[in-house]
């Protein structure tokens, strides 16, 4: 694999100079495509940073004439383009088709972020689907659960019959308990430093709000923690009460009503994704020109279709114990090419780098130049969250950990 693209080449892909100049040396682009790795998406970052000199990628694929690399054909260092960067003249705005209505997009912000259970594993939040170490493989070991089968928990018509098994397991899951890991924070920083259009998460055990993600930043799919209400009359809960409910073990039944039990506003199979994922997956993904994909096997309909849904020209960088496609639904299943594609043919613009997220994350804040704001915002948060952590007598009251998952895998 080659370590990267040479940053001048880069820089001339994704200029329109590239298209208009008609230079004489004729190089196949798409090979160097081809070659897009981490320390290649790291520098597409610091361009995309630097001089927002985005442009369309696929467009200037398609041209057959190329510039030659650098005079020396090296690679060249990123410290050299991060003080070009800094030093150089202010990057002219740009401005989003669709950007209407999102309030907190800045000129700068052009990820996309999809994450799944992987990210949350090293936090020690079990997967779902692994196989000796997922929490459906222990529900289906563990007799005190009695379901009918391990997807029964998060069923909505299993539910009202019987609570209890969701309740106890809600009480081992419930958001203070754990702590985001190293990658949560990489997010936060990507947030922080006004990159990030929109981070869409599977997980439901609230980290990305314990790393600090805004709620303007947050597209919870299959919905969290965050609320609760009531599955009769449908009033929201105060959230207290729950928590304190859940966390002593006991079903939170409704005040309104006096009856219905509370459930958190968690997506529970037979139930309609929150309508904020629709609304916004048509504005971010259209504007994206980075999808940062990270710990999920995206195997689950529709998050797994976002992917599909950036243009032809975004890069798409998947961070994940092992490489896997997504897409729509509809055409993989009439065997339609869709999804990720590492494939030397089309894989021009996806990158698969299966490193464990915390290392993978570590490894691009290096090549950014961002590792050590990295670990000192990871260090001072985390000691705010654990001083957090022990001054809530509701969280002593549960003993019970969950058993150390390995791996990465999805909802
Ligand atoms: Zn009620």
């Amino acid at each position: 694999m080659a370590t990267g693209l040479s940053l001048e080449l880069l820089e001339r892909l994704l200029s329109s100079k590239l298209t208009e100049s008609g230079d004489s040396e004729s190089t196949n682009v798409e090979k160097y495509l081809e070659t897009l790795d981490l320390e290649g998406v790291a520098n597409y970052m610091k361009l995309c940073i630097g001089k927002q000199g985005l442009k369309n990628y696929r467009k200037t694929a398609k041209v057959d004439k190329t510039p030659e690399m650098s005079s020396s054909g090296e690679v060249s260092d990123g410290d050299q383009l991060s003080s070009e960067i800094t030093e150089g003249p202010t990057p002219p705005s740009i401005s989003f088709p669709g950007e209407k209505g999102a309030t907190s997009l800045t000129p700068e912000s052009f990820i996309v972020v999809m994450t799944g259970a992987g990210l949350s594993t090293a936090a020690g939040i079990p997967d779902f689907r692994s196989e000796d170490s997922g929490l459906y493989s222990r529900l289906k070991k563990d007799s005190s659960f009695d379901l009918p089968s391990p997807e029964s928990i998060f069923h909505i018509d299993y539910f009202k019959q019987n609570p209890v098994p969701f309740v106890k397991l809600a009480q081992e899951l419930f958001p203070g308990r754990f702590n985001p890991t190293k990658s949560h924070f990489f997010l936060r920083l990507l947030q922080d430093k006004g990159l990030l259009i929109r981070l869409y998460t599977q997980n439901i055990d609230g980290l990305e709000r314990r790393a600090g993600i805004l709620d303007d930043k947050l597209v919870e799919a299959h919905g969290s923690f965050h609320g609760a209400r009531c599955i009769d009359c449908t009033a929201d809960a105060d959230m207290q009460v729950v928590k304190e409910s859940i966390l002593k073990g006991s079903v939170p039944i409704c005040s309104q009503c006096n009856k219905g039990f509370v459930k958190p506003n968690i997506v529970f199979f037979g139930e309609a994704l929150p309508p904020r994922f629709q609304d916004k997956s048509a504005e971010d993904l259209p504007i994206c020109k980075l999808l940062i994909i990270l710990g999920t096997s995206l195997k689950v309909h529709p998050f797994a279709g976002l992917v599909e849904r950036v243009s032809d020209s975004c890069p798409r960088l998947l961070l994940n114990k092992e490489p896997v496609t997504g897409g729509d639904m509809l055409k993989s299943m009439l065997g339609l090419p869709t999804g990720l594609d590492f494939s030397e043919e089309r894989g021009y613009r996806d990158v698969f780098v299966g490193d464990p997220c915390d290392i993978s994350c570590e490894k691009l804040a290096d090549l950014l130049g961002w590792r050590d704001e990295l670990e000192v915002l990871y260090k001072k948060e985390l000691d705010l969250l654990l001083e957090e952590q022990k001054s809530d007598p509701l969280l002593q009251l549960v003993e019970h950990t969950p058993s150390t998952p390995q791996g990465q895998d999805e909802i």
